[in-house]
């Protein structure tokens, strides 16, 4: 197993072996609709955000009072109505907020009061991404440049693999980013979360500037790259396969606070940060990384290298936040909602062995389509794992190791899976 005997923490390598039954002895998967039916007026009335605030109030008349047992518990009786935003008119003379006032959903504590801290995994997360900070200009460009004008330089199949990832994340970064600031944002009501969100919203920022800024370095058609998700059909299925689940919460009616309406935003959280993030992006990381490894486009590659840290935090940082939201609200986790996620996973899982045989009908850089089934498979497991799902296709093995040593530059981690952390004291990855 690969645990790092050093930091005693998991690898990529470490694939938990227990022999659930084999996908093909299983009854078929339900079809789940991806978006439950419309909920309208039902899910919860959106005003009383005040008239909730000034409650807590009367029951402290000295704002700055420890509660009594009695009061707390009145006080956290979970409300029948959506979470604070953060922009509710000012309660003068409100009580100073306390730690257990915080919930990481629907909660109606006063969300612009940073502190005191209640998920210490967020605020962590927010200074590593900060002390990760680094921009596109810094790395060289020329070479690839040299190899990419050079017309013996590259195959057409490797030219091929460049510009299907650039068309690919160009748009898929701009797409989570739009996932966060219009959608998840609103519906996550915890300030040390929100802070992580807001660097991550920079990070998408800089990851499409990132491939805007390849796509002009090797003065490429930026019309035909970016325009690819509404052209190549595996580009298009996969974001047209998430596009619903954000959708659904962008919806100005929409607000957490019912079983159904939580449930909703932990599958937009899902398709998110479990399946866009932590598996729609790993073929295109392997095959850009694979240049990388043969000395080709070297400076393209490494963007990507910057990027997958990136990207690696914030699939972890999601599956804190899905985790999280499970410990405080256990009745949404039933057995149909987890049968649902599986099929999820499942079906995103085939869209992505499908965009790997679109990009690489043949071998190329040593790589194949076929590997690409198994690694999938194997990313897909640990995905399920990760969030306490029952893996979908056991005994799948890693064909490339060596991923595993990419992702471990950075010896960040979900807070569920372990809590060593490694700190990264500045903006350069080490290579050695
Ligand atoms: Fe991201």
């Amino acid at each position: 197993m690969g645990r790092d005997e050093e930091t005693d923490m998991l690898t990529w390598e470490d694939t938990p072996t227990t022999t659930a039954p084999t996908k093909s002895g299983e009854p078929a998967a339900p079809k789940f609709s991806r978006v439950p039916p419309a909920f309208g007026g039902e899910a919860a009335a959106p005003a009383g955000a005040v008239g909730r605030l000034a409650l807590h109030a009367e029951v402290h008349p000295d704002p700055n009072a420890v509660p009594t047992a009695k009061a707390r518990e009145f006080a956290l009786v979970p409300p029948p109505v959506a979470g604070a935003t953060g922009l509710e008119s000012l309660e003068m003379g409100a009580r100073r907020i306390q730690v257990d006032d915080k919930k990481i959903i629907n909660c109606r504590a006063d969300l612009n009061q940073l502190v005191p801290f209640k998920y210490e995994w967020a605020w962590k997360k927010y200074l590593d991404a900060c002390n990760n900070h680094w921009m596109p200009q810094e790395i060289q460009m020329a070479a690839d440049i040299a190899l990419w004008q050079d017309p013996k330089g590259l195959t057409e199949d490797e030219r091929t693999i460049i510009k299907r990832s650039l068309g690919f994340f160009s748009t898929a970064d701009s797409l989570v980013a739009n996932n966060l600031v219009l959608a998840v944002y609103r519906h996550l009501t915890n300030p040390e979360c929100r802070q992580y969100l807001l660097r991550q919203a920079f990070e998408e920022a800089i990851h499409t500037h990132a491939y805007q800024y390849c796509i002009e370095s090797l003065g490429l058609d930026e019309a035909e790259v970016f325009n690819m998700y509404r052209e190549i059909p595996s580009i298009h299925d996969k974001a047209a396969w998430s596009l619903p689940y954000t959708q659904s919460l962008a919806d100005p009616n929409f607000h957490t606070g019912t079983p159904e309406a939580d449930q909703r935003f932990l599958r937009d959280m899902i398709a998110f940060y479990v399946v866009f993030e932590g598996i729609f992006f790993y073929v295109g990381f392997v095959q850009l990384l694979s240049f990388g490894r043969r000395n080709k486009m070297v400076g393209t590659s490494e963007q990507i290298q910057y990027i997958m840290r990136d990207e690696s935090m914030h699939m972890n940082f999601g599956i804190d936040v899905i985790n999280q939201i499970k410990i405080e609200n256990p009745h949404l986790w039933t057995a149909q909602f987890q049968e649902e996620v599986r099929h999820m996973i499942d079906e995103a899982t085939q869209l992505e062995i499908r965009y790997a045989h679109d990009t690489m009908p043949r071998g190329v850089l040593g790589l194949n389509a076929g590997q690409f089934n198994e690694y999938l498979k194997f990313i897909a497991n640990r995905r399920c794992s990760q969030i306490g799902i029952k893996q979908l296709y056991p005994g799948a093995e890693n064909p490339f190791p060596w991923m595993s040593e990419v992702m471990d530059l950075k010896k960040e981690k979900n807070f569920f899976e372990t809590r060593v952390t490694e700190y990264q004291t500045g903006g350069a990855l080490s290579w050695e």
